[in-house]
């Protein structure tokens, strides 16, 4: 039998979906060492000499290690998990436990975390709503009293996080974009333009700026652009996309809270346009590398699509509201199990 670990002399409480690194991170900052230091510890008891990124016992070694109770260092699917859209069931957006998904790992509030800092894969966005703090990637502020932001964090963790939103999946960086380009072509001011002021951004150039400084803007525009409802119309290409983007431009302006600007016309003309090539593309999609002509279903061709030609708007819309044209034959589709095993990409015309 083997003795019992020694724990750490400084304890710490793991913050709300802390992921193992960043809490081992954690525990090697409260005690001034170094993070290899824990490392060999948890190597030595395992009686290995390299780190086993996937092997569970490093988890179980370092509960042991820091004192805490078995297992509050594993994920909870329940809580944190992921909705995706995988074709395990569907290919509409769900919770799958065969897929078992979790958000990537973002910097977490540095309150919460005791000033040390650490990533999570919580349900959430980049406000910590109990401690309004701000963290995403390298930036850190206070938006304490900044309207909109609570609002911003919370339909992110309700209503688009169940449609498979989350910081990381592409949809927040081409919401981005949008307010980018509107800013650029508008000289007035604005709260975007207040906010930047008091913060000390200069630019909305790229995702972190963007999303600091417009979150409310950038949440509620994705919430919309996101809409199957409002989406699906628009990737309709038996309308031009000209003319579909004279349908979509006042709901963006709307959700942003603006008037359009001529920026934000032809970016959203660009975005429409890289749209509808994308669909062509998707109705040409076959169902897979065997058969030359049987067409691929249009649910899962929206998600090989949605990938493959960078356009994240595919992904939101409903297939059977669609019209069923016939493409010119193209591409093969992957099967299920390779689209699901993709990661997520910005889109081509989106901040990152
Ligand atoms: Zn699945
Ligand atoms: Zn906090």
């Amino acid at each position: 039998m083997k003795i019992a670990l020694r724990t750490l002399p400084i304890r710490l409480e793991p913050i709300e979906g802390e992921t193992v690194d960043g809490f081992t991170k954690r525990l090697a900052q409260a005690h001034q060492c170094d993070e290899r230091d824990i490392r060999r510890i948890v190597l030595d008891r395992l009686g290995r000499s390299w780190w086993p990124a996937a092997d569970q016992r490093v988890v179980d070694v370092i509960e042991q290690l820091a004192d805490l109770p078995s297992g509050v260092l594993r994920p909870d699917f329940e809580a944190a998990g992921m909705w995706v859209r995988c074709g395990h069931r569907s290919w509409r957006p769900e919770k799958c436990a065969k897929c078992a998904r979790f958000a990537e790992p973002r910097a977490a509030c540095l309150e919460c975390s005791g000033g040390l800092a650490t990533t999570t894969i919580a349900r959430g966005g980049a406000l910590c709503l109990t401690h309004h703090h701000w963290a995403h990637r390298a930036l850190h502020a206070d938006v304490d009293g900044m309207p909109g932001y609570e609002n911003a964090e919370q339909l992110l963790r309700s209503q688009l996080w169940t449609r498979g939103v989350a910081l990381h999946t592409g949809e927040l960086n081409l919401a981005a974009a949008f307010i980018h380009a509107w800013h650029q072509g508008s000289g007035g001011s604005s709260p975007i333009r207040d906010r930047m002021a008091r913060i000390g951004i200069p630019h909305l150039d790229t995702y972190e700026n963007a999303l600091l400084c417009a979150y409310p803007e950038i949440i509620r525009l994705a919430y919309a652009l996101t809409s199957p409802r409002t989406i699906t119309p628009i990737l309709d290409v038996t309308t031009s996309a000209l003319t579909q983007t004279d349908c979509l431009l006042p709901v963006i302006a709307t959700a942003i809270g603006v008037e359009a600007n001529g920026a934000l016309r032809e970016f959203t003309v660009s975005v429409v346009g890289h749209a509808h090539r994308s669909m062509l593309y998707m109705y040409g999609l076959r169902s897979s590398k065997q058969v030359k002509h049987q067409r691929c279903p249009l649910n899962r061709a929206l998600m090989a699509a949605a990938h493959r030609q960078r356009a994240c708007l595919l992904r939101h819309a409903n297939p059977r509201g669609l019209p069923d044209i016939a493409g010119t034959t193209g591409q093969a589709s992957p099967r299920a199990g390779v689209i699901r095993n993709w990661a997520s990409e910005a889109d081509e015309l989106a901040l990152t």
